[in-house]
């Protein structure tokens, strides 16, 4: 809900296009992650076969999707992208391999969220390029094995901790996408207006870098509503004044935090006078779901220092409070 807003998917999806990194060089930061995946690629070229598998984690919008299709146009293979979630049967996993052609690359997003039995196939898969599919029940079932084509998966997801030991182990590559820093979102805003043919001054750039939680998907976001914001007040050059206005219409903080951000702040202010809580409780206060907190939201707050974690629940740091207290006075 964060990323869409109030744009449809259709048109969030166009620009995710529009806006996506093609190649290496246009892929700016993760530098660690850049690095490993650059050797394990060429070593792929050089082998003439398949780049080993790769697990790639971190919280959304940092870049995993962008990295995967680079990694297959280096490749010179086909790209093919699923959910984990949305796969619930062995066999439809099973058909997805069996049509994959050699060096392909198999996208799984959110992995952690795969049924068990689902990704039972993806052992032998991996490890042996090799489908072990068991026919019947009882004593006259039989194992019926068939070879695929070797193939590279790359798995994303939010939280690698959630995945079971053999499907992890079965990852020559575990790789951790951190937040942006605020010259390589600068960076990428700076790119990314000239494919929205937009200009921005300065100021402006570095303010929508400043407030785009170390996520380039924020920033395209906001850069997006940017955009609108001066096409309809006539503005041919974005100054930092229409940026304050669009993200104060946007409801983002001068830390980047948004109207969500805030709210769990002040609920564990308000309710558990700062603190700690535990995460159940804290969730039913807040009427919402577990993961999309934990994914979603706190990895920054805790980042940045908002929020703390302790064996006895969620606390609020001292600059938090500052902060609420801050956000408050200027409403007044
Ligand atoms: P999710 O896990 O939620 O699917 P993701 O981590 O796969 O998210 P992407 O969809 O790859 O994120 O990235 C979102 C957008 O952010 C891209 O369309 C692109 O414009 C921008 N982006 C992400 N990473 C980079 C990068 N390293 N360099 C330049 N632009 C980037």
């Amino acid at each position: 809900a964060r990323m869409v807003g109030g744009e449809s998917h259709n048109e969030e999806f166009k620009h995710e296009v529009l806006l996506r990194p093609t190649d290496f060089s246009e892929y700016i930061g993760q530098k660690k992650v850049v690095q490993n995946i650059d050797v394990m690629v060429e070593s792929a070229k050089i082998r003439n076969s398949a780049m080993d598998h790769a697990l790639l984690s971190g919280p959304p919008g940092l870049g995993k999707t962008s990295l995967a299709m680079i990694i297959a146009k280096s490749i010179g293979s086909e790209l093919h992208v699923i959910s984990g979630p949305g796969i619930d049967k062995k066999g439809d996993l099973a058909a997805i391999l069996t049509n994959l052609g050699p060096r392909d690359v198999l996208f799984i997003d959110e992995i952690h969220r795969m049924n068990v039995a689902v990704e039972e196939i993806l052992y032998s898969a991996m490890e042996d390029y090799r489908l072990d599919i068991v026919i019947g029940q009882g004593p006259s079932a039989r194992t019926m094995q068939i070879q695929i084509a070797p193939f590279t998966l790359i798995g994303a997801t939010t939280r690698s901790g959630l995945l079971s030991n053999p499907l992890r182990d079965r990852f020559m590559a575990h790789l951790h996408f951190d937040f942006y820093n605020h010259h390589e979102l600068s960076e990428i805003v700076e790119n990314n207006s000239k494919k929205l043919n937009i200009t921005l001054d300065k100021a402006a750039l570095y303010l929508i870098a400043a407030c785009a939680r170390g996520t380039p998907r924020i920033a395209n976001r906001i850069l997006r509503r940017v955009r609108d914001f001066a096409l309809v007040k006539g503005e041919s050059k974005i100054s930092e004044e229409s940026v304050k206005k669009s993200l104060s219409l946007m409801e983002i903080d001068s830390y980047g935090l948004d109207r969500m951000d805030r709210k769990i702040l002040q609920v564990i202010e308000d309710y558990y006078k700062g603190g700690p809580v535990g995460i159940e409780t804290l969730c039913a206060t807040l009427a919402e779901d577990r993961t999309t907190i934990e994914d979603v939201y706190e990895p920054y707050l805790l980042k940045e220092g908002f929020l703390l974690r302790t064996p006895r629940g969620r606390e609020i740091s001292q600059k938090s409070k500052e902060h609420l207290v801050k956000m408050k006075t200027d409403l007044m």
